[in-house]
This record gives C-alpha cells, sequence and structure tokens, in this order.
C-alpha cells in the first residue's frame, strides 16, 4: 500500500492522522529559491564528485547530483575511476582539485572499494571544499559545538524539514537510531546544538521499543524495518531516514508507515521524505562554499 492509499483509506473513516513531512515539496522550494540566487551570479560554483568503480546505486545517487545540480546551473564534473584505483592515486587527484581555484566543492562517493581507506581519502579533502562537511576540521567543529564551514547534507536535510514545519527541538527528548558518520553522529550533535535531549541508539541498544516510547521525536537512519506504530509515544514525529529495497523489491523506510501514521503528528513517508532533502542540502551547500570562498 503506498502512503497516499493509507492518506485516503483514513480520510474515508474519519480517524486521526499525521501530517507528511514532504521533502519533495521543500526541495523544490529551496531548489527554485537557490536557482534564482545563482542567476544573479556572474561565476558559478563548480561541484565535483568522484565515484570509484561500478556501484550501480552509487552512479543512481551520483546522476540525481548532476542532474539536479546542471538544472540549477551548477557546473558538475562526474569523475569515474576504474575500481582498481590506488589510494595513492586517488589522493593525489583529490590533492589536485584542492588546488584548483575552478572547483568549489568536492563530494567522494561512498561507499569506496576495501583497499582505499575512506578515512585518509576524506582527511585528503580541503575542508573549505568539503561539500558534506565530514573531514576532521569540520566534524571537529560541529562536535565542540562550534558551527563547522558546511553541516553534512542528510542531517541538515532532516533540520531544515522540522523546521520547515515548525517543530520545536529545543527541551525535546529526541531518539536518533544509528551512530554513522553519514547521518546519526553529526545529526545527534546538531540536535544537541539545537538544545534537545538526544538519545542515540545502536545494533547494541537493548529494548528500543521502551526507548522510543518516550521521544518526542524519532529519527531512525538504520536500512532495516525496526519501528512500528506501537513502539512509539501518541503524537510523537517520525523522520525516516532509512532506505532499502525489501523482499519484493520496492523501496521502504525504517518505520511501519502504516501503524505509525496513525500514531504520530508528523511523519516523513520513503520515498519524499529525507532523501529530497539531501540532495537539496548538497546544493545548499555547493552554494554556500562558493559564497564563503570563490565568489
Ligand atoms: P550505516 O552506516 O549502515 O549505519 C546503520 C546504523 O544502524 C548503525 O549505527 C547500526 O548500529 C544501526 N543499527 C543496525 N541495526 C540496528 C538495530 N537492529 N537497532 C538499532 N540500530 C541498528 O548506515 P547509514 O549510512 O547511517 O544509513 C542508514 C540508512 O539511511 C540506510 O538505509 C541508508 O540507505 C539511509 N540513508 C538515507 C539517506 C537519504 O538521503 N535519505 C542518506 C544517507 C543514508 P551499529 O553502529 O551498532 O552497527
Amino acid at each position: 500500500m503506498k502512503a497516499g492509499d493509507v492518506v485516503f483509506i483514513l480520510l474515508c473513516y474519519n480517524l486521526t492522522m499525521a501530517v507528511i513531512l514532504d521533502g519533495k515539496n521543500l526541495r523544490d522550494k529551496i531548489l527554485t529559491e537557490l536557482k534564482v540566487k545563482l542567476d544573479r551570479f556572474d561565476k558559478k560554483p563548480t561541484l565535483v564528485v568522484i565515484l570509484v568503480g561500478d556501484n550501480p546505486a552509487s552512479r543512481i545517487y551520483v546522476n540525481n547530483k548532476k542532474k539536479t545540480a546542471e538544472k540549477l546551473g551548477i557546473n558538475s564534473v562526474v569523475l569515474n575511476y576504474p575500481e582498481n584505483i590506488s589510494e595513492s592515486e586517488l589522493l593525489a587527484k583529490i590533492e589536485e582539485l584542492n588546488n584548483d581555484k575552478e572547483v568549489t566543492a568536492i563530494l567522494v562517493q561512498l561507499p569506496l572499494p576495501e583497499h582505499i581507506s575512506k578515512e585518509n581519502v576524506i582527511n585528503a579533502i580541503s575542508p573549505q571544499k568539503d561539500v558534506d562537511g565530514f573531514t576532521p576540521y569540520n566534524f571537529g567543529k560541529l562536535f565542540s559545538g562550534e558551527k563547522p564551514i558546511v553541516y553534512p547534507c542528510t542531517p541538515k536535510g532532516v533540520l531544515l524539514l522540522l523546521d520547515e514545519y515548525g517543530i520545536e527541538l529545543e527541551g525535546k527528548h529526541i531518539v536518533v537510531i544509528g551512530r554513522s558518520n553519514v547521518v546519526g553522529r553529526p545529526l545527534s550533535q546538531m540536535l544537541l546544538n539545537r538544545n534537545a535531549t538526544v538519545t542515540v541508539c545502536h545494533s547494541h541498544t537493548k529494548n528500543l521499543a521502551q526507548i522510543t516510547k518516550t521521544a518526542d521525536i524519532v529519527v531512525s537512519a538504520v536500512g532495516k524495518n525496526i519501528i512500528e506504530g506501537e513502539m512509539l509515544k501518541s503524537d510523537c514525529v517520525i523522520v525516516d531516514v532509512g532506505i532499502f529495497k525489501d523482499i519484493n523489491g520496492k523501496t521502504r523506510g525504517d518505520v511501519d508507515f502504516e501503524s505509525a501514521f496513525q500514531k504520530a503528528s508528523y511523519i516523513s513517508p520513503v520515498p519524499g521524505g529525507v532523501g529530497p532533502m539531501t540532495i537539496a542540502s548538497l546544493m545548499l551547500n555547493t552554494v554556500e562554499l562558493f559564497e564563503k570562498f570563490s565568489a
């Protein structure tokens, strides 16, 4: 059943239902405003995406980023290297891009092949071109409660979505499920910096349901179906970051939408929630780096 079908059924039976946190709509609004801003620039930013190997999912993500950038008038360059490129060759390429005045932003599409250290590659990116906000400089700033040059894209997208719907964060108990460097960890710090009370859960967390039942806001970034409506407090806010294909090949999130929808006051769908916000944040970050360092 699709999110739209659930809304229709609940409307028919006059049942309470959550407001959908519509990431597509907000993405479109952000990109429209960004295009107006970019049209006024004489020079355009350049976003370079490094893709190693031939992972089909990565290729789709990279193509979406390129298409969105091009629609805005951001120069978009995809450097696709073979799976067997050495770490030193990749580091040399990043050094070249760091020194190239025409390059505004560098993104390395993860995952990388096993023989290449993700840490070494990310650490090699200049913090001033680190469009994902993943370098130790930007992470260090974030984790010490200071402003990084830019914030990591997916957590930034989650906060933009919550802010758009006027959802108060200060003093709220927010449960973040997942502690990766891409989502859970930076997001938990960003929420802490917004004066939320944050609990971070992970694969070793015991009694997850007992914790989620105390949450005003649940953000799930796992990649498995782990949240059912009965694990939630009434009127809570749900942000579903997870994306995976179920056994029928259907794209879905961590949260059982049907049962959570009846419990929550706001819920983000998958697809159409956080995914579009990640792309919007990437474009915002590219323009922010350009304005700070190249304009
Ligand atoms: P990840 O690196 O695999 O991290 C997954 C996290 O989930 C880990 O911290 C893991 O705990 C935790 N976890 C695993 N099983 C769990 C369980 N049963 N209970 C509680 N926690 C559990 O993945 P990621 O990169 O953060 O991505 C997470 C999901 O978000 C994926 O589905 C990914 O596709 C999606 N994603 C979406 C976007 C978007 O734009 N919408 C962007 C990025 C990621 P441990 O640390 O203990 O292993």
